[in-house]
């Protein structure tokens, strides 16, 4: 009998294939806006623009020194900046028709549902937390059925903190009556998910799906979520 209850997860590359959708919602708004007309070559070539940018401003959005709606059109406003195209309303736009298309084109990471169905059978509790924007983050949650295994969702939009921030999780953990010792959190990025659960005691499962090398000394890392299994 294990001392776990309760299963954090994140959400984006953990359970939600985020980079796949991301592409596949690109191919979508580049057909759908006609960009090969500005010079774009190709959805995948612009979305390789984006991908900096995004990040750039995720980080500045997780500081708090940006908000939802300026990064929502800031990472289109300045990929087409650096294929010469000065565009509010098409960056507006693409901004809005990307996080719709992105949310609903189902993209779950391997193993996902059997993992989840795994933990159901054996009675844990399975949570969520997680930064994305809560409008987003439900419509994935429902296209992809995951809302029919989760138990409870913490958006960070919704909490008030963003992960690496203590508490977000001491907040989800309290939520849901949850301990430090009967929780575990999973998730692919080791400084916003892994590093916070390890500094407050938390047990953590590292998804280090992209196989980067680092020095942290972890609970436990894992490459494929179904090793989860052998764990818990
Ligand atoms: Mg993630």
């Amino acid at each position: 009998m294990t001392k776990y209850q309760h299963i954090f997860f994140d959400l984006d590359n953990t359970l939600w294939d985020f980079d796949k959708s991301s592409l596949m919602a690109f191919d979508k708004i580049y057909d759908i806006f006609n960009l090969i007309n500005y010079g774009i070559p190709s959805a995948s070539h612009f979305h390789h623009t984006y991908f900096e940018h995004n990040n750039r401003l995720w980080e500045l959005y997780r500081q708090g020194k940006i908000d939802k709606d300026f990064l929502k059109t800031e990472r289109f406003r300045l990929p087409l900046k650096d294929y010469g195209v000065i565009d509010e309303k098409l960056a507006i736009d693409l901004g809005e028709s990307y996080t719709d298309y992105a949310a609903r084109l189902v993209a779950l990471v391997p193993h996902t549902l059997e993992v989840l169905n795994y933990l159901k059978e054996k009675n844990y509790k399975i949570h969520l937390i997680t930064n994305g924007f809560l409008e987003v983050q439900s419509i994935k949650m429902q296209a992809s059925g995951l809302d029919k295994l989760i138990d409870k969702s913490f958006v960070s939009e919704v909490v008030g903190f963003k992960k690496p921030d203590y508490r977000i999780f001491h907040y989800a953990m309290e939520n849901v009556g949850a301990t430090i010792e009967n929780s575990v959190m999973i998730g692919d990025d080791l400084s916003v998910d892994i590093i916070p659960a390890k500094e407050i005691g938390m047990t953590h499962i590292y998804f280090n799906r992209k196989k980067i090398s680092h020095n942290e000394k972890l609970d436990y890392e894992i490459y494929d979520l179904i090793e989860i299994c052998d764990i818990i």
